[in-house]
């Protein structure tokens, strides 16, 4: 792989990143409000940017930031789609994993403010998954690595079912849907790589609840969302295993 391939890479994740927000905001509903339409002062639309694509915009009446901070979203996708072509490098399911990054982003700004992984955006990671697997398995010529993929998916449903069903679970059926997917994409490169993200998740989220925690951030109950922490452990698994 050349420099000018990782370089490209950076900076379409940064332009991927730097549109996410105003995507993140129109289609996240914040915790506990069943209202989009308004802004928290209640005086202004809250779906006042018009487009979909875009930097964080500011409330026109009182100013708060809509959507997630634009650097902290330029950062994350200039360096998921960094690290994902310098530790896939030439895999024909690169775009897949690429695509599926690009689509994270949003989905981990809107699980952060509003505990929710949006059914159209998982759908939409999904169909780019199966579509660039589909494309890679007629690049190799070989389907074993997409069967694998198939069972990837079955195995970290089952898994994630399993938890959500736990008493006491906070697993969401959100995050069920995502650890689908992830499992898909991971299975393309092997079991353990499904195995890595079925586990990393956990041991992130569970490292941030405790330091939350400790520092008095957050109470005993407080509801945290799992999401980002699926994809970053999906991240890391395919970097460990790719
Ligand atoms: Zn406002």
């Amino acid at each position: 792989m050349s420099v000018a391939i990782a370089v490209a890479a950076v900076v379409l994740g940064a332009v991927g990143g730097g549109v996410t927000p105003r995507l993140a905001y129109r289609l996240a509903i914040e915790a506990g409000t069943v209202s989009r339409s308004a802004c928290h002062c209640a005086r202004a639309p809250r779906t006042g940017p018009s487009r979909w694509l875009g930097p964080a915009t500011r409330c026109p009446v009182c100013t708060a930031r809509q959507g997630p901070p634009t650097w902290s979203t330029i950062v994350a996708g200039a360096a998921s789609f960094g690290l994902l072509v310098a530790g896939l490098r030439d895999d024909p399911a690169l775009p897949a994993f690429l695509a599926v990054a690009a689509i994270g982003l949003p989905l981990a700004a809107i699980d952060l403010t509003s505990l929710r992984l949006p059914d159209p955006l998982v759908a939409a990671a999904g169909l780019a998954a199966v579509l660039g697997l589909v494309g890679a398995t007629l690049t190799i010529g070989t389907p074993q690595p997409l069967l694998r993929a198939l069972a990837g998916a079955l195995v970290s449903i089952g898994a994630y079912v399993l938890l959500a069903l736990l008493p006491g679970s906070r697993l969401g059926f959100g995050d069920v849907k995502l650890g689908g997917v992830l499992g898909l994409l991971l299975g393309w490169l092997g079991w353990p790589a499904v195995l890595l993200g079925l586990v990393l998740p956990h041991v992130i989220a569970g490292v941030i609840a405790l330091c939350l925690l400790l520092t008095g951030r957050v109470g005993r109950q407080a509801a945290l969302p799992l999401g980002p922490a699926l994809l970053v452990g999906a991240l890391l698994a395919a970097l460990l295993c790719g």
